[in-house]
């Protein structure tokens, strides 16, 4: 299953994910590819595949990026080959992606499945987004604009996890819970596809 993960800035979204892979080992984390430059503390092939702009259009073209998007002024892409490294590792593949590329999965994958994760407070959101001193002050305020714009989409997400500080086990824990709803969901599907027409998919 396809599970895309979004977030305003600040809510959270990536400690979630982390937390999720740290917890199970039944799903895998896309790496994107972005033009935007390399962060303090990140690391090439594991945060992102850092390329140029010029590089990410010519991938574009060669169709290897199956939704991408202009974030902030920079590219971010999903590979095709990172479904290819979830499908031969038999895993559960989460993409940790803003809403336009998900909006773009879902019309390709109508089974992919949209979280949304919401900070608990707009002030607790810039808080976050300050403390973290990842980001400049522009990018900051960047950021908080197109965080308004992306709830705006929130009618096309199938769940809402609140990520309240200091109770990451419980933003977790509720991830759990959805993706045993899925599962159970398609065991259905399955069940009703093998009564009436006899055949397992
Ligand atoms: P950041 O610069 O904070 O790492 O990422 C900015 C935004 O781009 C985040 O909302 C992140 O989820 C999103 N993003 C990261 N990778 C991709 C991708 O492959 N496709 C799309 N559409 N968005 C992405």
């Amino acid at each position: 299953m396809v599970f895309i993960i979004s977030g305003p800035a600040g809510s959270g979204k990536g400690t979630v994910v982390n937390e999720i892979l740290d917890r199970s080992d039944a799903f895998v984390c896309a790496v994107s590819a972005t033009s935007r430059p390399m962060l303090k503390g990140e690391q090439d092939g594991v945060n992102y595949h850092y390329i140029t702009r010029e590089a990410f259009e010519e991938k574009i073209r060669e169709g290897g990026v199956l939704e991408y998007t202009e974030y902030c002024g920079n590219y971010y892409g999903t590979l095709v080959s990172e479904f290819v490294r979830a499908e031969t590792l038999g895993k559960h593949l989460i993409l940790e992606i803003e809403v336009d590329g998900a909006t773009q999965i879902k019309k390709k994958y109508p089974g992919a499945v949209l979280v949304m994760v919401v900070p608990p407070s707009a002030d607790e959101q810039r808080r976050r987004l300050y403390d973290r001193g990842r980001d400049t002050e522009e990018s900051i305020l960047k950021r908080l604009t197109r965080a308004k714009e992306e709830l705006e989409y929130l009618s096309v997400y199938d769940y809402l996890i609140t990520n309240e500080t200091g109770a990451l086990d419980r933003a977790a824990d509720d991830f759990f819970a959805l993706v045993r709803a899925e599962e159970l969901r398609a065991a259905c599907d399955i069940h009703f596809k093998n009564i009436y027409f006899g055949e397992a998919e």
